[in-house]
């Protein structure tokens, strides 16, 4: 393999019935800094039917090339075609990183493309950067050891240079619908007798009954010294003075009181909300991974010590129990 040939960071832009994942646009908002340290292209991969009017969605948030496949083939999500039609632009275009979201679909589709094109995947990157020594390597940082320790993984050898990320860790750009980008139509050649074997036969859409945490804008969070459900209403009265929404340590999620889809942290989602008000959350390590990102953290807690003070803008050491209802009683006599 002559590395040298291989150049660009590319983006697998993930789109469910036509609309582009956020998970994809933060991937560009990243792979456009690790673009600039290269002096190299952001391309986008766009594979689908029907969605090439999506591209300059992709431009706008910073891709400088789309390659769109529309194809019969790729209206639904499969495993083979997709693998097939990223495989097919790897062999022609010879991309130096592909960057993909840890959603299912990338985790099901990243692990493929790695194997079919014999090159290593780091999945569930929290850091992407570029060495600023000569080598300019690509360094690829994720949670190791229950995330005690962060492992820097490099891919040395191979190419592309593969990683998945969750969504919410990178940050999208502001769309500038000004910025211009070249639009690829690329014709992948199926070969039907290799991507029959699996068919989708129904889709069955889940009813979306809880809010998505990773998109909240405001997060009233609790942990283990919230106790109880009844110790979960005093923060949802204030997350609905707040509009916000309430998430919840693993803590309280293995003890029943709160759904998984609620949890934040390295075996939960990822978030980056403007507000993140931790109550009764000590700030374990794994608890910081998926929130120590947000723009603005308030931590209530008893104990003085508790680490979650130590990435908070603002501290509260008292008894959440009363500070709650009385932040939501202050906040109903303002709007009065
Ligand atoms: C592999 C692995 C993955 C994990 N993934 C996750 C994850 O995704 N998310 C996650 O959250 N954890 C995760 N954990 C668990 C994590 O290590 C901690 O055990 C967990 O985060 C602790 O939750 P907590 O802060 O709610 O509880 P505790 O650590 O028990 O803290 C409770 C806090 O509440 C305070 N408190 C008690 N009463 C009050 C009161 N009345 N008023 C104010 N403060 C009060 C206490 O001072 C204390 O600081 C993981 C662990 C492992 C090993």
């Amino acid at each position: 393999m002559n590395l040298a040939e291989y150049k660009d960071v590319y983006v697998f832009a993930e789109q469910r019935d036509g609309k582009i994942q956020n998970v994809a646009l933060e991937l560009l908002g990243e792979a456009r800094e690790l673009a600039d340290a290269n002096n190299e292209k952001v391309v986008a991969i766009l594979l689908g039917k029907g969605i090439a009017n999506q591209a300059p969605v992709l431009i706008a948030h910073g891709a400088d090339k789309v390659v769109v496949v529309d194809d019969p083939h790729l209206e639904v999500y499969l495993t083979e075609p997709y693998t097939e039609a990223i495989t097919q632009i790897i062999k022609e275009m010879k991309p130096s990183i592909l960057l993909l979201g840890a959603t299912t679909i990338g985790r099901d589709l990243g692990p493929r493309v790695s194997a079919r094109n014999i090159t290593g995947l780091t999945a569930d990157a929290t850091k992407l950067e570029i060495s600023d020594d000569e080598a300019h390597e690509f360094r690829m940082t994720r949670p190791a050891f229950g995330g005690n320790l962060m492992a820097t993984i490099l891919c040395k050898d191979n190419r592309p240079q593969m990683s998945t990320v969750r969504p919410g860790v990178m940050q999208k750009l502001p769309a500038d619908n000004t910025r211009k980008g070249e639009v690829v139509d690329y014709k992948v050649a199926f070969d039907d007798a290799k991507i029959n074997r699996v068919k989708i036969i129904k889709t069955v859409k889940e009813e979306k009954t809880v809010a998505d945490i990773a998109e909240a804008k405001i997060l009233v969070s609790g942990g283990r010294g919230v106790g109880n459900k009844e110790g979960f209403d005093k923060l949802a009265a204030i997350a609905k003075e707040l509009g916000g929404e309430v998430s919840s340590s693993r803590a309280m999620v293995d003890a029943g009181v709160m759904e998984q889809s609620r949890q934040v942290g390295q075996t939960g989602k990822t978030v980056r909300p403007q507000l993140y008000m931790a109550c009764g959350i000590s700030g374990a390590i794994q608890h910081l991974a998926g929130m120590e990102e947000s723009e603005y953290i308030i931590a209530i807690n008893k104990d003085k010590f508790a680490p979650i003070f130590s990435v908070a803008d603002l501290g509260i050491v008292g008894d959440l129990h009363k500070i709650v209802p009385m932040l939501t009683e202050r906040l109903k006599s303002m709007q009065r």
